[in-house]
């Protein structure tokens, strides 16, 4: 039975002027950065989200690398960040010779852990990078008077959480610098695309210059030397007009792509609640101080193979769910750093049990009906009474 269904597990959604737009960058003839559209997302970015100044980059991994190269680290520097993240979060430190020091999450948010941030600072600790997870902001308060008493910054990996907010502040807001991305999988997009967000001014004149491959070449344009040249090691981290018309057509649907968001999310959260009260899954938590862009839902199961089988049982029905992330501390990267299997107990846990179900604004009422159908009926293998799930602790 409906053995045709076909659910990806993400759909780039169309807000409708994106062609349009495109045309009219080609027409005002500027298709490189820094034109029309360029400006007009930026300044809607910084206006709508209180940001002091932003900038458009290629991804959201380079925003991470920008923000790591501005926090100026040397060899051996240490950042602490979670390990249950994507590869960009470490590798844009590892790059510039910082160390990785990963931290476990919350068993509720599975964002850092705020609690566990303090006993892994050392004298050589420089940033903390707290990652927002599903658009669901960290310990926020915590962390920055964290980084206030330590004299560390913070970096905010906030590729999930454009137009998601924490005490009513924008995510990527909050800390020194804040990174969103615009990748396709993002709940806004332009293909592939991100943006740096500067909150402490005095990073703007060096972000400028090393976006634009080392040069004063925009103290230029507005008229602040007469000439520009090479004045630091930067690379080309700017976006096309093209892709920031294309940007600009979705960032005036900030609010339409939201609501279909969450209308989504909270019928898979009512339609699996009597799952979660039989001790089948876990649901995603959001704490009261949060509030979410509904980025992404995910269920927690009993275990690895439990897991396992749910994801094939709903392939073969033709929905593609997925699950992430294989933590970094596990890799080989972050072997070589030292790490082992066993290090981070609630990330190695979370992560093995994870799955993410189909979750875009296309998604329509049936796909969710067969999904929704197809998660509920699902036993694991030979079990007719499955072990029941411990509840978690935690929510604020
Ligand atoms: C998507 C993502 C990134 C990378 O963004 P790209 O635009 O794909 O480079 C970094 N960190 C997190 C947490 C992400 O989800």
């Amino acid at each position: 039975m409906d053995s045709n269904m076909n659910i990806p597990f993400n759909k780039p959604f169309i807000a409708g002027k994106e062609l349009y737009y495109i045309a009219e960058a080609v027409t005002r003839g500027n298709v490189a950065a820094d034109g029309y559209f360029t400006k007009a997302c930026s300044r809607l970015l910084e206006e709508r989200f209180g940001i002091a100044k932003v900038l458009l980059v290629p991804s959201g991994t380079a925003a991470l690398e920008l923000a790591a190269m501005l926090c100026n680290l040397q060899p051996g520097d240490e950042v602490i960040m979670p390990s249950y993240t994507f590869v960009s979060t470490a590798s844009a430190f590892v790059r510039v010779g910082a160390r990785p020091v990963f931290v476990d999450i919350r068993p509720d948010t599975l964002n850092l852990d705020e609690r566990l941030i303090e006993p892994a600072i050392t004298p050589r600790t420089r940033v903390i990078v707290p990652v927002h997870y599903a658009g669901v902001a960290c310990e926020m308060d915590t962390i920055m008077d964290i980084a206030r008493r330590h004299n560390l910054l913070v970096v905010e990996d906030a590729a999930q959480g454009v137009n998601a907010f924490y005490k009513g502040r924008a995510l990527g807001s909050i800390g020194h610098l804040g990174c969103y991305s615009f990748h396709e999988t993002k709940n806004y997009i332009c293909g592939e695309g991100g943006a740096l967000c500067i909150n402490d001014p005095q990073f703007i004149e060096r972000a400028e210059i090393l976006r634009d491959k080392g040069t004063n070449r925009q103290k230029f344009f507005r008229g602040e030397v007469d000439k520009y040249t090479w004045v630091d090691v930067g690379s080309s981290y700017v976006l096309s007009e093209i892709l920031a018309a294309f940007l600009y057509a979705q960032l005036e649907h900030l609010e339409p792509i939201a609501a279909r968001r969450k209308e989504i999310y909270e019928r898979y959260a009512a339609d699996l609640r009597p799952l979660e009260e039989d001790g089948l899954l876990r649901l995603p938590r959001i704490p009261a101080d949060c509030q979410t862009n509904y980025h992404l839902f995910y269920v927690l199961l009993g275990d690895a193979g439990w897991r396992d089988g749910l994801l094939a049982s709903l392939k073969q029905e033709g929905i593609h769910a997925v699950f992430h992330y294989v933590p970094l501390h596990t890799s080989p990267v972050g072997k070589s750093f030292g790490y082992r299997e066993g290090d981070l107990p609630v990330t190695e846990d979370l992560s093995a049990r994870l799955v993410r179900l189909p979750m875009y604004y296309g998604l329509t009422e049936k796909e969710q009906t067969t999904t929704i159908a197809r998660v509920a009926a699902f036993r694991p293998w030979g079990a007719e009474q499955p072990k029941k799930l411990k509840a978690t602790a935690r929510t604020s």
